[in-house]
């Protein structure tokens, strides 16, 4: 829900203040880049000073959005980046619901700053460190949400071609192309309203999804080959090794969406994807389900992690053979936990 409380105090905070920085959540996807840049691109007309702070690196796959150069990086600029998060006035957290999701470092630099903070994000469970706080989880995108923001807040005229390009793209991405349960009449009507601003949705969809190397396809094919099922479950599982990785010359954003195929075998209403992340330490793990099988309760209840009912994400610490046996295990014997009420 969108409360008119909170919109009042948004208009008031951007009537009053001049200088911003926007953060997304650390490994950014297409919908957390495209709605920092699609806020970006609206306060920059504003005559607002802003700055896009990313925790880490772009996936390569987004490196042709407009301004994504602009993106101050965290972890590689830490002098410009904390300066810039200490002069601001508000601090605006977009697609994400709890600090932590900006990374270890970076949450203890934010936590320590006592910075007044403005969510805008559609994931569940969030927490409680914003003043102003759009936590949405009906929406499909964090871009989608930012959209009705805006427009409710009468800025619709200051979302151009790039701001439109970018919020196209988040909706595009975290909606599979148009195809999750979240994607509405509303979602259609958002995407026609950008498409009235001139964008080129074909030529998005072409940077987004035509830009494959022939490596990222070869890794896929080695994640396809280590696709297994677990028939009586209803699940199936795929992974792939730190070797993998490096026989492949894995570059960032190459296993997005590797998650999906596993959820598209018949009859499998849950899959997991298991990444060995040698460096970090930890196994990272994609989860997606169908229909009421809640994975974000999954991944809370056994991965440290979260998300949404279908689809969200956690860690392990263990070695990638003992969290996939774990795994196993969680799934043969409280699988049927998981599955909500349907309403
Ligand atoms: P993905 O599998 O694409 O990385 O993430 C799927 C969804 O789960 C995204 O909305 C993402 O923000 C969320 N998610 C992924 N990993 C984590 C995690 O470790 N913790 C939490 N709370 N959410 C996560
Ligand atoms: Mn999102």
């Amino acid at each position: 829900m969108i409360s008119e409380s909170n919109l009042n105090a948004l208009k008031s905070i951007l009537s009053n203040n001049n200088n911003f920085v926007i953060i997304p959540h650390r490994n950014p996807d297409g919908d957390a880049i495209g709605s920092t840049l699609g806020l970006y691109h609206v306060l920059t007309k504003l005559d607002k000073t802003v700055t896009v702070i990313s925790p880490n690196d772009l996936p390569h796959f987004l490196h042709w959005m407009p301004c994504s150069k602009s993106i101050v990086n965290f972890e590689q600029q830490r002098n410009k980046a904390t300066q810039l998060i200490e002069q601001a006035d508000y601090v605006f957290t977009l697609d994400f619901n709890v600090l932590l999701r900006t990374g270890d470092e970076m949450e203890k630099f934010l936590l320590s700053l006592n910075k007044p903070y403005i969510m805008i994000d559609h994931h569940q469970m969030p927490d409680d460190y914003a003043e102003v706080m759009f936590s949405c989880p009906e929406y499909g995108s964090t871009c989608e949400l930012l959209y009705t923001i805006l427009d409710k807040i009468g800025l619709d005229q200051y979302i151009d071609q790039d701001a439109a390009t970018c919020i196209y793209t988040g909706i595009v991405t975290d909606s599979g192309s148009f195809r999750f349960p979240k994607t509405t009449s509303a979602t259609h009507t958002t995407i026609a309203k950008l498409i009235d601003k001139g964008i080129e949705n074909p030529k998005i969809h072409n940077s987004l999804f035509d830009n494959n190397s022939y490596n990222k396809l070869q890794l896929m094919g080695k994640a396809l080959q280590n696709l297994a099922i677990l028939p009586k479950l209803n699940t199936s599982f795929s992974f792939l090794s730190e070797k993998d990785l490096k026989e492949f010359h894995h570059e960032k954003g190459d296993t997005e969406g590797l998650v999906n195929y596993g959820l598209s075998i018949k009859g499998v209403d849950l899959t997991a994807f298991f990444i060995e992340q040698k460096e970090e330490k930890i196994i990272k793990i994609s989860f997606r389900s169908h229909n009421n099988f809640n994975v974000n309760r999954f991944a809370r209840a056994y991965f440290n992690g979260g998300g949404h009912i279908n689809a969200a994400g956690g860690k392990s610490d263990k070695s990638l053979q003992e969290t996939i046996a774990y795994f196993k295990t969680i799934i043969a014997e409280h699988k049927d936990e998981f599955y909500d009420e349907l309403s």
